[in-house]
């Protein structure tokens, strides 16, 4: 089970945008980085196409590694170190390590 899946609101724990928190829109594990809506945004050169579409700069989100995000746990507000509990279906879950709540 993946520590950050895709929907996750999260947060950045460091670089540009340090303490912003997003959702997230896609996640590579292989790659180990994902997506989080208008986080890491970098400009990106749009050739123009055609009439209607003159180009320009538009602003687009770059993935960020995983180990620099970490979930928002809703109960403490902050980003979550986040643990493991097994349920008593023999789940595993993901849980805040603050207050053990379930993230
Ligand atoms: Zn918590």
């Amino acid at each position: 089970m993946a520590r950050i899946k895709k929907g996750d609101t999260v947060v950045v724990l460091g670089g540009k945008d340090r303490g912003k928190s997003g959702k997230v829109l896609q996640v590579w594990p292989v790659e180990d980085r994902a997506l989080v809506e208008r986080l890491n945004l970098a400009k990106h050169f749009d050739r123009p196409q055609g009439q209607n579409q003159p180009g320009g700069i538009i602003e687009r989100e770059r993935p960020i590694p995983l180990g620099k995000l970490a979930p928002l746990c809703a109960k403490c507000g902050k980003p979550a170190r986040v643990g493991w509990q097994i349920s008593d279906q023999g789940d595993k879950r993901r849980i805040c390590h603050r207050c053990r709540d379930i993230v």
